[in-house]
C-alpha cells in the first residue's frame, strides 16, 4: 500500500500566495477528483508536486509513504511510482515514442532490472491496442506533430506503460472529443486496482461521467472547500459552484 499525503501545502508563485493550506491522502486503490472553477490553484497544485522552479513552497508537506517527494529529483518520483504525467517532455525531436517510453520505464526499474526487450514489445502492443493508438505511433518521435488528442493518448500510454503507483492528472480531459474522452477514461480505468491511486484534475465534470472517482474535492481560491463521494461532481454539473460559495460564504 502506498499513501501520497499533502499536509497544509502553502505554495506561492513571484511571492503571491497560490495555495492556501492544502490537505489531501491519496492511497493507492483510491480514485480522488479534485474540481474547481478556473483559476483557483488545481494546476498550481499538480506543479508544486511536480516540483516545478517556478512553484515556491511556504509551508506544508508533500510525502509518499513518509518520504519526502519534494526534496526528490524527477527521476526519484518516478522510481518511487508518483507518475506526474506533465513531467514527460512535450516534444523530443530524434527519440522516438518507443524507444523513449523504454528509457522511462528502465529508469524507474534501475540498472540491472531493465524490461526485456520482448516482454516491452508485447506490453507497448497491448496497451496502444487499448487505447486505439496507430501501432506506427511507437515509431514516430515523441509528441511531434501530434495532435492535441493524440498527446492526450499518448499520456495515459504512458501512464499505462510506468505502471506507477501513484498518478496525478492535470486537464487530461481538456481538448477531448468524446470518442478521445472515452478512450482516456477506458485507459485509466483499466489501471483500477489495489495497487494504483490517482488524481484526476479537472474542470469539467463530463469526464467523471467515464470514470468514477471514490472522492471528490472541490477547490476554491486556493483551498479544498468541501469533499465528498461521486454525487458532488454530480451535483456540481447540475448546478455550478455557486452554491458552494454561498455556504462557504465566499466572494469571488
Ligand atoms: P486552475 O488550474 O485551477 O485553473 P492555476 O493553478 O492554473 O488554476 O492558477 C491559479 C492562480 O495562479 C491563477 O490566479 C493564475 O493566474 C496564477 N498562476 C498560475 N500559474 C502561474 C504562473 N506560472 N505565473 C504566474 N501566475 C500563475
Ligand atoms: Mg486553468
Ligand atoms: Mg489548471
Amino acid at each position: 500500500n502506498t499513501t501520497l499525503t499533502i499536509k497544509d501545502l502553502h505554495v506561492a508563485i513571484d511571492g503571491k500566495e497560490i495555495l492556501k493550506g492544502v490537505n489531501l491522502e491519496i492511497k493507492s486503490g483510491e480514485f480522488h477528483a479534485v474540481m474547481g472553477p478556473n483559476g483557483t490553484g488545481k494546476s498550481t497544485l499538480a506543479s508544486a508536486i511536480m516540483g516545478h522552479p517556478k512553484y515556491e513552497v511556504t509551508k506544508g508537506s508533500v510525502t509518499l509513504d513518509g518520504k519526502d517527494v519534494l526534496e526528490m529529483e524527477v527521476d526519484e518520483r518516478a522510481r518511487a511510482g508518483l507518475f506526474l504525467a506533465m513531467q514527460y517532455p512535450s516534444e523530443i525531436s530524434g527519440v522516438t515514442n518507443s524507444d523513449f517510453l523504454r528509457s522511462a520505464i528502465n529508469a524507474t526499474r534501475g540498472e540491472g532490472n531493465e524490461i526485456p526487450l520482448m516482454k516491452f514489445i508485447k506490453k507497448m502492443d497491448e496497451k496502444m491496442e487499448l487505447l486505439d493508438i496507430d501501432l506506427n505511433m511507437a515509431q514516430r518521435y515523441v509528441n511531434e506533430g501530434f495532435s492535441g488528442g493524440e498527446k492526450k493518448r499518448n499520456e495515459i500510454l504512458q501512464l499505462l506503460m510506468l505502471d506507477p503507483k501513484i498518478a496525478i492528472l492535470d486537464e487530461i480531459d481538456s481538448g477531448l472529443d468524446i470518442d478521445a474522452l472515452k478512450v482516456v477514461a477506458k485507459g485509466i480505468n483499466s489501471m483500477r486496482n489495489s495497487e494504483f491511486g490517482c488524481l484526476i484534475i479537472t474542470h469539467y465534470q463530463r469526464l467523471l461521467n467515464y470514470i468514477t472517482p471514490d472522492y471528490v474535492h472541490v477547490m476554491m481560491q486556493g483551498r479544498i472547500v468541501k469533499s465528498g463521494g461521486p454525487e458532488l461532481a454530480r451535483r456540481l454539473e447540475a448546478e455550478g459552484y455557486d452554491w458552494i460559495k454561498k455556504e462557504l460564504g465566499i466572494e469571488d
